[in-house]
């Protein structure tokens, strides 16, 4: 990739755009990741964690392109797909326990299949995403699905019941501008539902730089419950409730990361779920000896994930928040 410099405007600011504190160390240096050498800084004082360099939008995109998405539409191999189908059913549910019934933005939709179960149950559906596909898929599926951000695509006034973002908002280069976004097109009482992984979780404490869900580049900003909170709050959101545990995500941030640790490739197992594709006989040695250790490890992440989200320290969180008057 090269040098990188971080972008002018976006991350100069030198105070923490959540409490206003102004010191920011670097607690995890030179993690090896997708070509380049990231460090993670984090505010003294409400524990905002940022990742340095923080990539601009050219080069991040440069990134997206090449890696982090598939050509095809599947992201894992069919039966972990079909898994993942059925835990998101259960999202839906919760955005239902809080929100009335009518029209959702989920920003950062993938390939919007959350979207389409609302559809199925009566939601007037609008999506975004950084992908030119979106807008055939938006056709195909009857929904009203756009390529852009909150910054470049303009919804009318109080319009949505719920905006969702499920691990999108730690990707965002901008989050006061986002709030102040999602907060115009909600409705008086809308819900916002923020997902994010949690920095202050046993998994992420436990494993430090080796952490799955750090993921720089592409991660700009590390948030925790209390974090959070305090940015949702001075943002015109009230906090309802805050999830710890997601077993779709917590899990395997514990496995992933006990394999990150021993020196293995940098989330080497989650490439082979993703492509099945390995290269190089000492990746697929260190896949075999992944494979030998799971019928300890896969009972073992399973039982902290639960340990964790039970002291509310879960490896993602789920804020559920609604829009003051
Ligand atoms: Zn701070």
């Amino acid at each position: 990739m090269g040098k990188r410099s971080p972008a002018k405007g976006d991350n100069s600011e030198k105070k923490c755009f959540i409490c206003g504190g102004a010191s920011f160390s670097p607690v995890y240096k030179g993690i090896k990741s997708e070509g380049g050498l990231y460090d993670i800084k984090f505010c003294a004082n409400c524990g905002l964690g940022r990742t340095e360099p923080f990539l601009n939008d050219a080069e991040l995109q440069k990134i997206y392109s090449s890696s982090y998405r598939e050509d095809d539409s599947t992201r894992f191999a069919s039966p972990l797909e079909k898994a993942i189908a059925l835990l998101r059913v259960q999202r839906c549910r919760r955005v239902e326990g809080l929100a009335k019934k009518g029209r959702i933005l989920d920003v950062g939709c993938g390939r919007a299949d959350f979207l389409l179960l609302m559809k199925e149950r009566g939601w007037e559906t609008s999506g975004l995403e950084l992908d030119k596909r979106i807008e055939g898929r938006g056709k195909k599926t009857g929904m009203d699905l756009r390529f852009g951000t909150l910054d470049t695509v303009k919804f009318p006034d109080s319009h949505f019941d719920a905006v969702t973002f499920w691990h999108v908002f730690e990707h965002i280069r901008r989050p006061e501008a986002a709030l102040a976004e999602c907060r115009r097109v909600l409705k008086p009482g809308g819900v916002l539902v923020i997902a994010v992984p949690n920095i202050d979780s046993v998994q992420a404490k436990m494993s430090g730089k080796n952490w799955f869900h750090l993921d720089p580049p592409f991660h700009l900003y590390h948030y925790s419950a209390k974090n959070l909170t305090m940015l949702l709050d001075k943002s015109g959101f009230e906090a309802a409730t805050v999830r710890h545990y997601s077993f779709e995500y917590n899990p395997y941030g514990f496995l992933q990361s006990i394999f990150n640790m021993p020196g293995f490739k940098r989330n080497l197992f989650y490439d082979f779920l993703r492509s099945r594709n390995i290269k190089g006989l000492s990746s697929k040695i260190s896949i075999a000896l992944m494979l030998l250790a799971m019928p300890v490890a896969l009972p073992l992440s399973m039982l902290l994930s639960l340990t964790e989200a039970a002291l509310r320290l879960g490896g993602t969180i789920e804020v559920y928040a609604r829009k003051r008057a």
